[in-house]
Order: structure tokens, then sequence, then C-alpha cells
């Protein structure tokens, strides 16, 4: 039932609850229509009847219950099988030995064997760090690069400079394209001054070098759908829009989300030969059953788990069976480089730990349960299917 909010039952609340509130051991409730919710500040306790808390309530911010329930836990500090981070940004770790060194003392610490830096760099800058991994003993076949292709100004002659530089960089070591990342469809523009559709034809010879240099792109298109909505008290991501207000999308200055989904899944259509990684399950998280029908439709479609563990761990059953199914095309990924955030993944991956806490409230106001992946599908998962699809990656030394 879609229940509304009707300016209504707020002018019964006025009068109804104050003589309630005045009488101390009473607190009688407003009665509602089927239908109707509850007003503002009150809840139902009964059939159609609601009540306002005889305390103030707390904000969403400071409510912080404690969990009564006794139950096994299964922390899991270190992945079980050594893991490949595609959806990598490390940052000032990749400036210098010494930054490096922080990088392979903290992926050790959580068994992260092998980031993949998908900070988007080309060029100058990508040959540079390249080549101070390369002279690192202990870092050079634990870190590997994705290369950017520069989506500005796309016109006459863009595509010639564009697969120039890819084939320099393939050259320079890169491993893959991306992370190519969202403006490319909520707000890049072409040289003449209109928006660049992501199915934009003036790309194609892009993808189409993708696929012959056997690069796979990985590509993070629109944002949770949440972000397009009001942002009112039925919003799931309320808080994250009311801290970020750089991550709303209002309707008349970006795309809609679903043309912005529109327009990658006619991309991906149209390159079936190009290896995809769409990011962050490409925002269907919350509706496997639509990424898993694009999925089906399209072989040449991976996907990462970068941000979106929120969504996997509050649907452990159809999580699990989503990835049995779907275990040769589903990557490890991280996105924001913080060590001690993932072990939440490893926890939800590897056991079937019950309602723990997830690492983000504004992500998510609601815990998270393990989806007891196999070992097999671990092993893809962590680390087989992008040595995989990436064959550029270091191939030796993994387990059977
Ligand atoms: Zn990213």
């Amino acid at each position: 039932m879609v229940r509304r909010r009707t300016a209504v039952p707020f002018l019964v609340l006025s009068l109804a609850a104050l003589p309630a509130m005045a009488q101390p051991g009473r607190n009688q409730g407003v009665t509602i229509q089927p239908g109707e919710a509850c007003p503002p500040g009150m809840t139902e306790v009964r059939p159609r009847t609601c009540q306002a808390p005889t305390l103030p309530p707390p904000s969403i911010l400071d409510y912080r219950p404690r969990s009564t329930l006794v139950a096994p836990a299964h922390p899991v500090p270190k992945a079980k099988y050594p893991a490949i981070d595609f959806h990598g940004h490390p940052t000032s770790q990749l400036g210098s030995a010494e930054g490096l060194d922080e990088l392979g003392r903290a992926l050790d610490g959580i068994n992260v064997r092998l980031i993949v830096a998908a900070n988007n760099v080309p060029g100058e800058a990508l040959v540079r760090q390249t080549a101070l991994v390369q002279a690192s003993a202990t870092m050079k076949d634990r870190v590997r690069f994705l290369t950017g292709i520069d989506l500005r100004n796309v016109g006459p002659g863009w595509a010639e400079r564009a697969v120039a530089q890819l084939e320099a960089d393939v050259a320079a070591g890169a491993v893959g394209i991306g992370e190519v990342g969202k403006g490319f469809g909520l707000s890049l523009k072409k040289a003449d001054g209109t928006r660049l559709a992501i199915d934009d034809p003036a790309l194609d010879p892009i993808w189409q070098a993708a696929a012959r240099l056997k690069l796979p792109v990985f590509i993070h298109t629109a944002d949770p759908q949440e972000f397009w909505q009001p942002i009112d008290f039925e919003n799931e991501r309320w808080l994250e829009l009311a801290l970020f207000p750089n991550r709303r999308y209002p309707a008349d200055q970006f795309p809609p989300f679903e043309q912005l989904m529109t327009e990658r899944d006619n991309l991906l259509r149209r390159h079936r030969g190009t290896t995809f990684v769409i990011a962050h399950m490409g925002w269907h998280a919350n509706d496997l059953g639509r990424l898993g029908k694009l999925m089906e439709e399209l072989p040449n479609v991976h996907t990462e788990v970068g941000a979106v563990l929120y969504d996997i761990g509050r649907q452990p059953r159809a999580a699990h069976d989503f990835f049995v199914k779907f275990q040769d095309r589903i990557l490890f990924g991280k996105d924001s480089f913080q060590p001690e955030e993932y072990p939440y993944y490893w926890r939800v991956f590897e056991t079937r730990d019950d309602y723990f806490d997830y690492y983000r409230d504004y992500h998510a106001s609601w815990k998270l349960y393990g989806i007891d992946l196999p070992d097999a599908v671990l092993k893809k998962v962590y680390f087989g299917n992008a040595l995989r699809i990436a064959s550029r990656l270091p191939q030796s030394g993994w387990p059977k």
C-alpha cells in the first residue's frame, strides 16, 4: 500500500496531542484513515492509530541503538584469498617510493595483493607512476594502472587523438581504461557546447580501439537513483544528500537517471566486442533482477562491487544467488581507499553472520548480513575474473 501524507492529520495532531501531553500518564493518539500515513512526529502504535513519543525524539544522527542480538560473529580482517582491488583509488601513495611502501603495508594487512589504480590517468603521469612502481622491488607486481580517456571537447579530430593516446598508454603499461567518471553523461560537454551523451557515436572509435587492444573499460555511470528523488523523509539517502549537496541532481540541471541508464545500455549493446566493467554494480545492486537481465543479454558486461556493500548485505539470499549465477563476471573493487573498510566486504562475502554494522551510516541506516560465498566463487570475484579480463595484469603466483 502506498501511503501518502496529507495535511489534514497534522491539524488533528495539533488539536488532539496537546491535551494528551498536558496530562501525565496519558498519551492519546490520533486516528488515520486506511492508506494514510501518520502525521509528522507520530508513529502507528495500533492499526490506524498514531501516537507521538512522550520524550523528545533524537535526530537520526544521534539515535545509535545498541543491538542486543547475541549471534555468532566472525570478523574477517584479511581476505581468505589474495584479492585484486579493481577499483582502487590510492593517490598520494603513488607519488613516492615511501608512499608505495606504505601502500604495500596497508594492502598486506587486508590481503589485497594487487591494486588497480583506477584514477583515469593517461600520458606523462601514467609513465611516471608506472616507472616508480617498476623501480620498487616489493611493489612492482602489486600496482597496475588504468588509463584515462580525455572526454572533454569531443568534436572533429578528437577520436584520432584519443586513440593515439590510448595506444601510447598501453605501450606504457596501462591494463585497461577507467574509471570513466560519472561526469560522462551527467555534465561533460562536447566541443559544440552540447551534452556529451554516453552513446554518442563520435566515441565509437575509442570503444572499438579498446576491443582491438583487449583493454577492459571500467565505467561509472550516474549515481544511486535516490540522488534524483526529492530529498524528503522517505528518501533512503536523505542523510547523504543532506551532507553532500553536490550529490543532488535536480531535473533542471541534469539528465534523468533513466536516461543515463538507457544511454549506457545502448553503449554496452553497440560494442559487444568490448569488455565493459560497470562500476558499483551499475547502481542496480538494489534491483538485482534488473542487473541480471542486462548481464544475461550482454555477455561483454561485467560488474564491480565498490561502494554498494550496503545493498549486497541487506539481501543475503538474493545476493548469494546472484553472485553464484554471475560468478564469472563480478569483480572485487573498493573505491575510496580506506584500508579499515575492506574487512566489511570480506565479512559480507565470506561469512553467514547476521545483522552486523556497516561502515558508513550515511549510505545506509541498516545492518548487513553475510552472503556466504563458496570458495570457488570467492576466488573468481577476488582475483580470477580480473586476471581473465585484464590479461596484462601479473598472471603468476595466484592460488589455483
Ligand atoms: Zn571510483
